[in-house]
């Protein structure tokens, strides 16, 4: 019986025309589904591509130096000679079908590899996607593994990048509506949820694609799929078609934080959502409860209240954004007081029920009524690390109990070649750390002399107004029992700040009492965290005051608040009077 069918190059990513390195079979070689059949080489990787069926090899389509891509002919495969010739021998004398082949062994935990990369980074996050591209620039062959559809992970695709696309939008609402105050009044915005939200797919879209691309000129393979480790040297990935191993040299773990729940909440119900959902936009609820009174939380409160939603927040510590000094928190707390429905601080959700008409939250605290009935409810109260997920045991990478990988200052676990980087290694959690990092994982791969030593990690909550602060916070300085003096410029004494009409924003600079050299800074207004940067760079190259203070500042500018705020701490002040000390 002759069953010949075509076997051709399967689906293998991004790659074209690249070269047959080997021809591994010949014809009248009986082959097993899965056995390999020719070797492929790209620029970066070589990868096996394995037969789809048993059978005897007919006839072979191409040889060594061939150039192939996907759909190119193999060769002719008898299938029907090859079940018959794999099949245990048949009781009667009746061929096999092909069915009946033996199914394949399922491989060896450390099977052979199908792909060896020098470096391996599992996750394509911020953290990810900075780690390969850097490993890659600096001559190594990479493969980059993620499990979703596209590169950039929780920051482009449900993180920093969607947020602040609404945060803008947003602004724009409530500067319209502001403007009032100032003769110009533009009317009730007219809201399309459909338009808004395609809006923001199209900026998260252009940023992957562009990511993607930026791959492929770097020549970094991405391998779409779910990996674990399955031993020191070699990971497991989980793709649509199949598993496929990947061996390595030297791996970085990127995998990435995921939302933290609170037990026994109906996470079935749709109108419970976490920070993902929340950034659908499935419909504008007319009450919303958001669950956790920190950065995410009050970002999307701002969001939902700017879109129409009549906003409380709870919070369980007695202030919000809990890590920010309280006078930088002031004016956020004053001004959406008045704007959203109840801020509850203080106050747990003790039990969640969902109705037909709302979730119904029973608050345990100081709050009246107890019982309240909501829209919809966001739970934003952290996340956890992915370390747990991963398989590390196998490679025997040492994970936390709460899921973190410890890492040292080359961003090394306790594993010398294996890396962790990002929200998966410690805190804080933001994209800007998980991207430094990766710099350090790549380069310390790659040989050079580097370590993870910044001074601050900046943080901001893009709320409005924005709260963004670095370096020592006066919160930590008393505690710690620092000699510190503060200056504190309010936005009230800023020409530009009253010519927006925000004049709510303070500026504080923390500077050592003897020397006079910065320590922290904080800032809440409007554009905080574009302000914040000027003062992360004064810090790292140890500016003073007067280093600060004697920069020209462009004028009428927020980014003069630094300034002023220096003059203040030199006593030098023009735009406020200052009472002789
Ligand atoms: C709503 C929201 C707003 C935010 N806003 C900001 C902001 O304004 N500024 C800021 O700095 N930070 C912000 N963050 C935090 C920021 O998104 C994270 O700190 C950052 O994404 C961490 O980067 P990462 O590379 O460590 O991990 P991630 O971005 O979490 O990426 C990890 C990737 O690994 C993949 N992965 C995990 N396990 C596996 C596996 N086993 N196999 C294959 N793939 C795997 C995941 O699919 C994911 O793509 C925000 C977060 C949220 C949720």
């Amino acid at each position: 019986m002759n069953d010949a069918v075509e076997i051709k190059v399967p689906d293998i990513g991004d790659f074209k025309d690249i070269d047959v390195i080997e021809v591994l079979v010949k014809p009248g070689d009986t082959v097993q589904k899965e056995t390999s059949l020719i070797t492929v080489e790209s620029d970066k990787a070589t990868m096996e591509i394995p037969s789809p069926a048993a059978g005897v090899v007919k006839e072979l389509k191409l040889k060594v130096g061939d150039k192939v891509s996907e759909g190119t002919l193999i060769m002719l495969l008898d299938v029907g000679a090859g079940a018959a010739a794999a099949a245990p021998p048949p009781a009667a004398a009746i061929p096999a079908p092909a069915a009946a082949a033996p199914a394949p062994a399922p491989a060896p935990v450390s099977g052979k590899a199908d792909l060896h990369a020098e470096v391996l980074v599992l996750g394509a996050g911020p953290g990810g996607y900075t780690a390969a591209f850097r490993a890659a620039d600096l001559g190594k062959q990479v493969v980059l593994v993620e499990r979703h559809g596209t590169l950039g992970g929780v920051c482009l695709n449900v993180g920093c990048i969607p947020s602040k696309a609404l945060l803008h939008a947003a602004r724009v609402v409530t500067e319209a509506e502001e403007m009032a105050h100032s003769g110009i009044e533009f009317g009730k915005p007219k809201i399309d949820l459909d338009k808004l939200r395609n809006w923001k797919v199209g900026v998260i879209g252009r940023l992957t694609k562009g990511l993607a691309a930026l791959a492929k000129q770097r020549k970094v393979s991405t391998l779409r799929g779910v990996g674990k480790f399955e031993s020191p040297n070699q990971i497991a990935v989980e793709t649509a078609e199949g598993v496929k191993r990947v061996s390595f040299d030297s791996c970085i773990i990127a995998a990435g934080s995921r939302v933290a729940r609170i037990p026994g909440f109906p996470y079935d119900d749709a109108r419970l959502m976490d920070s993902t959902g929340a950034l659908d936009l499935a419909d504008i609820p007319r009450r919303l409860l958001v669950i956790g009174g920190g950065i995410i939380g009050l970002e999307m409160a701002c969001v939902y209240d700017a879109l129409g939603a009549k906003v409380t927040v709870v919070e369980l510590a007695d202030g919000l954004i809990p890590g920010a000094d309280r006078d930088l928190i002031r004016p956020l707390a004053k001004r959406i007081e008045k704007r959203y429905e109840a801020i509850y601080l203080n106050t747990k959700v003790a039990k969640l029920e969902p109705k037909p008409e709302g979730l119904l939250a029973t608050f345990d605290g100081e709050v009246k009524p107890q019982q309240q009935m909501f829209n919809r409810v966001l739970v934003a109260v952290g996340r956890r690390p992915n370390g747990a997920d991963i398989g590390a045991e196998h490679a025997g990478v040492a994970v936390d109990a709460r899921g973190y990988i410890p890492v040292d200052k080359q961003q090394r676990s306790n594993v010398p070649h294996i890396f962790a980087i990002g929200d998966v290694c410690g805190e804080p959690m933001l994209a800007h750390k998980a991207t430094h990092e990766a710099k350090v994982a790549a380069e310390t791969i790659a040989g050079h002399k580097v370590a993870f030593d910044a001074m601050t990690i900046p943080s901001v909550a893009y709320t409005d107004p924005e709260v963004a602060w670095m370096g020592l916070t006066e919160t930590e300085a008393k505690k710690q029992g620092i000699a510190y003096d503060k200056a504190s410029f309010p936005w009230a004494a800023s020409g530009r700040a009253l010519a927006i009409g925000r004049d709510e924003g303070v500026t504080k600079l923390l500077y050592d009492k003897a020397t006079r050299r910065l320590l922290g800074a904080g800032i809440v207004g409007v554009n905080a965290g574009e302000l914040i940067a000027e003062l992360v760079l004064a810090l790292e190259m140890g500016a003073d005051m007067e280093d600060i203070g004697l920069s020209i500042h462009p004028h009428p500018t927020l980014s003069e608040t630094p300034y002023f705020a220096a003059e203040m701490a030199l006593g030098s002040i023009t735009d406020l009077y200052l009472p002789k000390k």
